[in-house]
């Protein structure tokens, strides 16, 4: 190509031109191409896979879906993390931030304490519960430890605040700006200079009584939705050792009395549990964030109550009709007589088709009734499907 060469060097041609000259090239530059045309495009994206299976993976119209590509790995076109939904895409980066960030405290509580067998809240090992009548001067040690826990955080604040003044003090030139982020680190806002200066302010007690009242609370909510979030994605592992199982026992049933039966429903009911338990175990990360108060929303304190309400109860039917689903899977049923597993077939399909209703509905109720109220609605979700995350159409 001489310069001001007027000839229109398309990609074919730049590639037969590498490819005469440079073998090696041509396959470089194939896989420039794919890149640069991969990053430019919204509707292609990798496979977030690691170790990376190679894969490219291409949709079609809307981005906001869950795709499961050829290595198996199932993930969120739009962010490219884990599959997540109802949980939407900025719901999910905050819970991972959270759970990373609270790691130490949960840690330090699931070591120190077990969740109340009746509601499920953390008290001590070894202890009862006073929150649901079980036990209770247990509960009351590990209020009080935590109580220590966000007394020391609030101290560590002040110390800090403290030093920053001391600081300023010694260099005798505390700038407005300083001044605001000190006023902005104190837990109070009636944190003023003079006050802080003299270490004399009045409001001091009751401002970090609040300040600890509101930390605890917030620290137990975040435990609640935890410990629930962990529970169920501890059971999706569980049940997914189960696959292995209920292979043997359909194999089992090929072979027995009931072989002339058709066994598909063996199958179906464990995919329908492997995608219930994942979307029952996201459930509770959204709604943490859906009815806490870490994003903005349009709900009176009363509309919230209703919404939590009405959620909740769906979420709980939910809930208790995936454990009954496990429940069945989990029965010896490859030994039963014929009658018996007949039986246990229309338990399953009953099971599996209420499950994947109930599943629908509390998708529709998250999408119609709830994530409205979220301002600066960038919270967008798949759409459930019976069928699971779709298998993507590869590109490379
Ligand atoms: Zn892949
Ligand atoms: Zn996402
Ligand atoms: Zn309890
Ligand atoms: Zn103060």
């Amino acid at each position: 190509m001489a310069h001001k060469c007027n000839t229109i060097c398309d990609e074919g041609k730049i590639r037969n031109l590498v490819c005469t000259t440079h073998p090696d090239l041509a396959e470089k530059f194939d896989r420039f191409l794919l890149e640069s045309y991969i990053e430019d495009n919204e509707m292609v994206k990798w496979c977030p896979s690691v170790p990376h299976c190679g894969n490219a993976i291409r949709v079609e119209k809307d981005k906001y879906r869950e795709v499961e590509c050829d290595c198996g790995m199932q993930f969120c076109f739009s962010c490219s993390s884990e599959a997540h939904s109802p949980c939407s895409c900025q719901m999910w980066k905050l819970w991972m931030g959270k759970c990373q960030n609270e790691s130490e405290t949960v840690n330090w509580i699931t070591v120190h304490t077990k969740p109340c067998p009746k509601c499920l809240k953390a008290v001590e090992k070894n202890g009862g519960c006073n929150l649901c009548g079980w036990g209770l001067h247990a509960f009351l040690l590990l209020d009080s430890l935590l109580e220590v826990y966000c007394l020391s955080i609030l101290l560590f604040i002040d110390a800090v605040v403290l030093l920053l003044v001391i600081f300023d003090l010694m260099h005798n030139k505390t700038s407005e700006k300083q001044q605001n982020t000190i006023n902005k680190l104190a837990t109070g806002s009636a944190h003023t200079w003079d006050s802080i200066q003299d270490h004399s302010c009045g409001r001091y007690t009751e401002e970090q009584e609040k300040n600890l009242e509101l930390a605890k609370k917030y620290l137990w909510r975040y435990i609640h939705y935890h410990n629930r979030y962990k529970a169920h994605s501890d059971s999706l592992k569980a049940e997914v050792q189960l696959k292995e199982k209920i292979y043997m026992k359909i194999s089992k049933l090929e072979t027995g009395e009931s072989a002339s039966q058709d066994l598909r429903w063996v199958e179906n009911g464990l995919y329908t549990l492997f995608r219930s338990r994942r979307a029952l175990s996201y459930s509770y990360p959204f709604a943490y964030y859906m009815f806490g108060h870490e994003l903005q929303n349009e709900m009176t304190e009363e509309e919230r109550e209703i919404k939590q309400n009405l959620f909740e109860d769906q979420q709980q039917q939910f809930e208790a009709n995936v454990e009954k689903l496990s429940m069945v899977l989990e029965e010896p049923f490859e030994g039963y007589t014929e009658d018996k597993v007949t039986e246990t077939r229309m338990k399953v399909l009953n099971l599996s088709y209420l499950v994947d209703n109930l599943c629908r509905k509390l998708y529709e109720c998250i999408e119609n009734d709830l994530l409205g109220a979220l301002q600066h609605g960038s919270h967008n979700i798949a759409p459930y499907k019976s069928t699971g995350a779709e298998k993507a159409s590869k590109l490379a």
